[in-house]
């Protein structure tokens, strides 16, 4: 940094105004930290500011002003990542775009045009208002649309419509330099070179700060059930899921979860579970344009379910109780929090999805260790726990986790296929990314943002 943080402070009010300038700390407490576990989550830094812009002219000159000064600014969304992505662990400038929320919806189009600071739970409410529909959803809500593109986030429902970048057509972003650009438009098809768009989403704040979107929206489903297949063996329920796929019916999400692990969540929120027969399940969701549609398709899950000895299977009709399935589902990182180190997002080819679940029960054994898993099945994607031992990192935690990377990339998959490098997977990046592919990054990150100011220690060390 050229200057001071006081001086930083000054700097940026003449910009803003006074009252969106924030230095004391317990006023910008919940902007040190993001949703990643206590136990590893990195440290935010001593000296910082927190800014608030309102429009993107502001949120240019902020850039500018920072890169001329070469001071740090960590881009912050909800603050819902998992890998410490958006903690501010260098003195400079915490920039949150939360006042930036508005959200148009272009009928015509079926597309939002939505300001970086609007919540996934803002324009899921606005597309329904509109009689359409914003199917991503990772569990948390309050996450926000530049989060969700910074870290192509991915959920629940990625079966049937896919991740972020699936619904991303245009972005806004601001270089360090403050320069604007918009990248992409209200269009399906888009050939004009290399595709700028596509490498910003994911890019983690590590390349521009991006402060609008133009994504994707679907018509409501008429209809639409949930089902809970229960089945005694975890292998039944694994083998179960690309027959279904392969049966033709596509639903919106398949979710594998443990009983113990929904009966936590659901004590969690103080609700009671309604499946207690077998211990591994299968959570599909389906909908369609008609009732006859989503009916036929339960039969054919039903048909493969039977074929893969599951039990009774229950189906949730109402909103209101496909809504409390979901959100029981969602609530399971929360019901395990307090007692984990850490939250891995595995993902493997679908095919391979038993042979790492396998292995991650032998290691289980061998460490002696509980280890919940569970995940998005239709996806390849397991989320693994690595918990505490009598409310503490056990010594083995990070040989642990080494096996179940090596594990995951010996059978074809990747060490994250959700949350992202952030500051916590950058020893594992450089593990099992080629030195190529790595080089090539670092020239990108340098061509974008040759001083560093933005995000910097995340991805790269
Ligand atoms: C209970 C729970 C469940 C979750 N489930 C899932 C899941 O199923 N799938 C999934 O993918 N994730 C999941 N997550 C992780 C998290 O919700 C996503 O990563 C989300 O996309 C982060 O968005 P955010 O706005 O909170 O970003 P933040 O956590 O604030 O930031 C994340 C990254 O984005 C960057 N960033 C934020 N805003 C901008 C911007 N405007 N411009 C440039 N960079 C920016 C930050 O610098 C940081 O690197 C879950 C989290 C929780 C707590």
């Amino acid at each position: 940094m050229r200057i001071s943080i006081k001086e930083v402070t000054e700097g940026l009010k003449s910009i803003v105004g006074e009252e969106w300038v924030i230095t004391e700390r317990e006023s910008m407490e919940g902007y040190l930290r993001d949703e990643t576990p206590d136990a590893i989550r990195p440290k935010a830094a001593e000296n910082l500011v927190l800014v608030k812009p309102s429009s993107t002219r502001e949120v240019s000159e902020i850039l500018r002003y920072a890169n001329e000064m070469l001071v740090p600014v960590f881009p912050v969304g909800g603050r819902t990542g998992l890998v410490g992505g958006c903690v501010p662990i260098e003195d400079g400038i915490i920039l949150s775009l939360e006042r930036m929320n508005k959200i148009e919806v272009d009928v015509e189009n079926l597309m939002a045009v939505a300001e970086a600071g609007a919540t996934l739970g803002d324009l899921i409410k606005a597309a329904d208002e509109a009689g359409l529909f914003f199917p991503l959803h990772p569990g948390d809500e309050g996450a926000q649309i530049g989060g969700l593109i910074a870290t192509n986030a991915g959920g629940v429902r990625a079966v049937k419509y896919g991740v972020m970048r699936n619904y991303v057509k245009g972005v806004e972003i601001i270089l360090p330099t403050g320069e604007i650009l918009n990248l992409g438009g209200m269009l399906i098809k888009n050939n004009m070179g290399y595709d700028l768009m596509h490498l910003i989403i994911g890019s983690e704040g590590t390349l521009c700060v991006v402060t609008k979107a133009i994504l994707k929206l679907y018509p409501r489903s008429r209809y639409s059930v949930t089902l809970i297949l229960p089945f005694n063996k975890r292998e039944d329920a694994i083998r179960a899921v690309p027959e279904i796929l392969r049966s033709g019916v596509t639903p919106l999400a398949i979710e594998y979860v443990g009983l113990k692990e929904l009966n936590a969540a659901a004590n969690h929120l103080g609700e009671e579970w309604p499946v207690q027969s077998g211990d591994a399940q299968l959570l599909i969701i389906l909908s369609g344009s008609s009732e006859d549609e989503v009916y036929s398709a339960c039969e054919r899950i039903s048909e493969v379910a039977e074929k893969n000895n599951a039990g009774e299977a229950l189906i949730a009709e109402t909103h209101d109780e496909q809504e409390r399935i979901l959100k029981v589902r969602s609530n399971i990182y929360t019901a395990l929090k307090r007692d984990m180190v850490d939250i891995l997002d595995a993902t493997v080819p679908m095919s391979r999805l038993l042979d790492l679940m396998i292995k991650i029960d032998e290691l289980s054994k061998r460490y002696g260790a509980y280890l919940p898993v569970y995940g998005h099945a239709g996806d390849g994607n397991l989320h693994v726990h690595v918990m505490k031992e009598n409310g503490e990192v056990p010594s083995y935690a990070d040989d642990l986790k080494g096996e179940i990377y090596e594990a995951t990339v010996s059978l074809g998959g990747v060490i994250t296929g959700e949350h992202g490098v952030g500051r916590l997977r950058i020893k594992e990046f450089h593990r099992f990314l080629s030195e190529k592919e790595r080089n090539l990054m670092r020239e990108i990150k340098r061509v974008f943002d040759p001083n560093n100011i933005l995000n910097p220690g995340k991805i790269f060390p």
